[in-house]
């Protein structure tokens, strides 16, 4: 079994490629240790020690849809809903650009009130700011993505969540996967840098199926790729669907990120504040184990004691401009640096020198 292994992690990091079956071996081993040192051998050769910041700005906790895991779901009647008006995501923007950060996430849920117009509208603000934007406001039509893109939006992040479709369409009622993969193509098409990634540990998912979902964000050529534990929320549905899995969450997602980093060597890869929820350290094991991304809040307390997705959320009483510094201190602990660029991912083809 330990010779397999090594045979694996070899070949993952001579040739960035691994089949189903490999990655499902490398799951289901014990030696989780092992497959992280190897992904901090291809993020350090790859990527170097530099650490991308994004600044989140989590706008809206109003959905529309009814996701069974997440505490934004519709029916969450126990949330207590907000949305920050244009005028102050802008200035939340600003206030991040002079935090230093070079990029700002605007995250939501799926929020009917910030029409096409809206969006445009402060995303060609923030803009201005010259910083990179990020959207993370789930599905849209071709032609919202469009505006978004031309309104000068930079990336898109959309978690595939699951790849077992049957799973995935129970999960999500209303939605429905193929919608979800086509959204994540159109994105693509229109040339925004793709942010996709999977939950772990959701009920009924299985080792073989996060294989499969490892491979499916290979084959969409993802720019970034966002690992997260599933953490049950009881205020959510999810257990009228199931029993809860029995795995290790916080282990398992390292793994899945570990195993990306081999065989994805330069894509941007975050330490997870959902990993750091489940282990005060998760982050920086994270950032040693092929992670070089976080991704702080930079949303005021007010706000983002609300935005509860899952319970025990990091970070609840923190100022944003704390979150900014905790977390630089952190990463210098590790010896490593923060990125004074906008952090695109960068092909490897201009970027590395082999040995
Ligand atoms: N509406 C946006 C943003 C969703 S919230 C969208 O659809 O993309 C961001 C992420 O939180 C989701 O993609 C999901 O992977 C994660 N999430 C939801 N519920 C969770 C839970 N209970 N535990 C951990 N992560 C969760």
């Amino acid at each position: 079994m330990e010779d397999n292994i090594d045979l694996i992690l070899q070949k993952s990091i001579e040739t960035h490629n691994l089949y189903e079956n490999e990655i499902l071996y490398l799951l289901k081993s014990k030696d989780t240790k092992k497959i992280c040192s190897f992904a901090d051998i291809v993020r350090k050769k790859y990527l170097g020690d530099e650490v991308h910041l994004r600044a989140l700005i989590e706008f809206s906790n109003y959905c529309k849809q009814n996701c069974l895991y997440c505490g934004l779901q519709r029916d969450n009647l126990k949330q207590e809903r907000y949305r920050i008006k244009e005028q102050d995501i802008i200035s939340l923007a600003k206030q991040a650009k002079d935090y230093g950060y070079k990029t700002v996430v605007l995250q939501s849920g799926e929020d009917i009130y910030y029409t096409v117009k809206k969006m445009a509208y402060i995303i060609s603000e923030i803009k201005k700011l010259d910083i990179a934007i990020t959207l993370s406001v789930g599905e849209k039509t071709f032609n919202e993505y469009k505006a978004y893109k031309q309104a000068g939006a930079d990336r898109y992040l959309l978690r595939i969540e699951t790849t077992d479709e049957t799973l995935y369409n129970k999960l999500n009622p209303q939605m429905s996967f193929k919608n979800r993969i086509q959204c994540l193509e159109n994105i693509k098409k229109l040339g925004f840098e793709v942010g996709s990634g999977i939950l772990i540990g959701l009920p009924g998912q299985t080792l073989k199926s996060i294989a499969k979902d490892i491979v499916y964000l290979q084959s969409i050529q993802v720019d970034m790729a966002g690992i997260g534990p599933f953490i049950y929320n009881p205020d959510t549905s999810i257990l009228s669907f199931g029993k809860i899995n029995q795995y290790d969450n916080f282990d398992l997602s390292i793994k899945v990120m570990a195993i990306l980093r081999l065989i994805m060597p330069d894509i941007n890869i975050p330490a997870t504040t959902a990993m750091e929820t489940l282990n005060s350290n998760g982050r920086i094991i994270a950032l040693q184990s092929g992670a070089n991304v976080v991704m702080p809040n930079a949303t005021e307390i007010i706000y983002r004691k609300k935005y509860q997705i899952y319970p025990g959320k990091i970070c609840l009483n923190d100022s944003p401009i704390h979150c900014r510094a905790c977390i630089e201190n952190k990463i210098k602990s590790i010896g490593r640096f923060i990125s004074q660029n906008k952090g695109f991912h960068k092909q490897s083809s201009s970027n590395v020198v082999l040995n």
